[in-house]
Order: structure tokens, then sequence, then C-alpha cells
């Protein structure tokens, strides 16, 4: 969580501030911190503050063994619950060392039993939870076991975007490397790909709801001599009432997102969705069925601007283009 209430300088502060506090020895104890909710005040813990290489910034959590839990119903309470699901759901490999040998696969499920396979790595177990993406093979006994016993197979679209990487960037795509710009194709009224399937991102438009199917609707298009082509991503049904765990944490960021959108006057989310899109005979309408939630990453607002140009995610510069939404 970054905000808590300082409990020695009687207000409520974010991480940043908190952290800038401590620095300054302004603040000087880790559990100087309690729950915002007035009525509650749970013991909260300022995590990562004396760590010299964190992997991610200082924050706030609640304290473990406190005799100050929240009180029942706190709505920080669920937070934390909630921030702690969406961290589960990524894999969480040692960075870096392994992240050269991954390979993206979009055009497959999952394998079976995927999230229950047993892995035997000689990597440390405390790297690993129950979601990790790993697959390994046993080491022969002569050589650096460590280094090449591994390999990764990243199946879901929102695994890839997580890591960060940058636009010129090679990645292994479904056996072939490529460069993560070349890959992801904004839908800037350009061609579609007919061969290969792409990750297609762009600014799009909710104009249908989960009662039927979901459907986001590209602000832009393809333009095909002079005309333009709508391309709309049609996220199947089935997508929400998954069963497995790692999907059911994946479908509630989802959800959470979709919340919001729907909260915005237009409607508004930036999407990526991995496919061939089809044409609708007769129409000027281009599909991509999403039938599995790693194929698609929808968000409220894009997360990932360093790789693509303004006008592509700055929904003032594209309000004009939400207009008509009727899909043919
Ligand atoms: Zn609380």
């Amino acid at each position: 969580m970054d905000r808590a209430f300082c409990v020695s300088l009687n207000k409520e502060i974010t991480a940043l501030d908190a952290e800038k506090h401590y620095r300054q020895g302004v603040i000087t104890k880790k559990n100087d911190f309690a729950c915002p909710d007035v009525k509650c005040r749970a013991e909260y813990i300022f995590v990562n503050i004396d760590n010299k290489k964190p992997k991610v910034p200082p924050y706030f959590r609640t304290a473990k063994k406190t005799s100050k839990p929240h009180i029942s119903g706190c709505k920080h309470d669920t937070e934390e619950k909630k921030v702690f699901v969406i961290c589960s759901a990524t894999p969480r490999q040692p960075r870096g060392a392994l992240s050269e040998n991954s390979n993206y696969i979009f055009n497959t499920n999952r394998p079976d039993r995927f999230f229950t396979r047993h892995i035997e790595t000689s990597i440390s177990f405390l790297h690993l939870d129950h979601t990790t993406i790993i697959r390994t093979t046993n080491s022969t006994s002569d050589e650096h076991p460590a280094i090449k016993a591994t390999n990764i197979n990243i199946y879901s679209i929102e695994n890839l975007l997580k890591k960060n990487l940058k636009k010129d960037q090679e990645i292994v795509i479904n056996g072939r490397t490529v460069s993560l710009g070349s890959f992801l194709k904004v839908v800037d009224n350009n061609l579609p790909e007919k061969k290969d399937g792409l990750i297609y991102c762009g600014l799009g438009q909710v104009i249908g709801s989960i009662g039927e199917s979901l459907k986001i609707k590209f602000c832009r298009g393809f333009n095909i001599g002079g005309e333009i082509y709508n391309l709309t991503a049609i996220i199947d049904n089935s997508i929400f009432s998954t069963k497995s765990f790692y999907y059911k944490q994946v479908l509630e960021q989802t959800n959470a997102e979709l919340a919001k959108i729907y909260k915005s006057n237009n409607r508004t989310a930036f999407i990526y969705v991995y496919g061939i899109p089809k044409k609708i005979k007769g129409t000027r309408n281009y599909i991509i069925n999403v039938t599995s939630l790693d194929m698609c990453l929808i968000e409220s607002a894009c997360s990932n601007k360093h790789l693509f140009p303004l006008y592509i995610y700055d929904l003032e510069k594209s309000k004009h283009l939400f207009s008509q939404t009727k899909l043919s």
C-alpha cells in the first residue's frame, strides 16, 4: 500500500514522503504507521526501507503478528488483499538471468496441469510460488546446471508487458526472434497482418457488456484502399467464468480495470489483443476473437506509454474518434 497514517507525525502520508522523512531521520521506526482509517488504525510496517537493493520501492503493509489488526470490514484490509493477489499473479523468476531464455507463446493454451507442474530446478524455491511460470529440464551432471537447466515459456500479454521491455528489445515469440516493437501492432489506420498473429493495441471503446460478450472497438482501424475498416476485439463469455485459480486472479484485475472503464464518460480502454484479424464478409469490420485471458490485456489507462506515440493513448487527442459504436 502506498498510503498510511504516520503516528508520530499524526497525519496520513505517502510511502514516498515516508521514505524521505525516514532518510532525514524525522521518522525513525518502521512501525510508526497505521491504517488510514481513523476507526481502525491497524498497525502498519514500512517495508523495504532498509533494503539496499529493493526490487520494489518501500511500501506499507499490515503488521503480521500484531495485537492491532484491521477492524472487520476495513476497506484498507481488502485493498491490501487485492494488491497481494495482483502480485502473486506475476511470475517471480529471478530477473535477468532467466529472461533471455524466455519464449513467449501466444498461439496456444497453457499445457494441461501447467499450474500444478512439479518443478525440478536448482533455482531457489524462495523465488517461486505456485503461479510461477517456469519449465525446467533435468540438468545433465557435467556442466553448469544452473545456467542451462531452465527454459521459461510465457503465455500472457500481461506478463510480457510487466517486464518493462524496451521497444527495440529482441525477444523470442512463438519461436521467432523479433523486436517487441514489431510484435506490437498499433492499430493506426494501417493494414491488418494476414499471416502471423500479432498483438494489436490501441485506445478502444467498450461497446458491449458482459451480458452478451465483451466487445471493445479500437478507435482507429485499418486503411484498405482508402477505406477505414473497424477492428473489434470480442471477448468470449466463457472467460468470465474461469475456474482456474490463476485466471481468477487475472480476471479480478481485469474486472477492476473494467469497473474504472465503465465509470469513464467514453468507456475508453487501452487494449492489447493477440490474434489474426478476421474480416466479416460484406462489412467494413474486422474482428479478433479472444478466447483466453492470456490473449488480451485491458487497461483503463495505457501503462506502457514508452512503447507508443502520444496520440495513440491520449484520450483527448482521440476523442473525436469515439462516435459510431455500432458493430454491423
Ligand atoms: Zn484498517
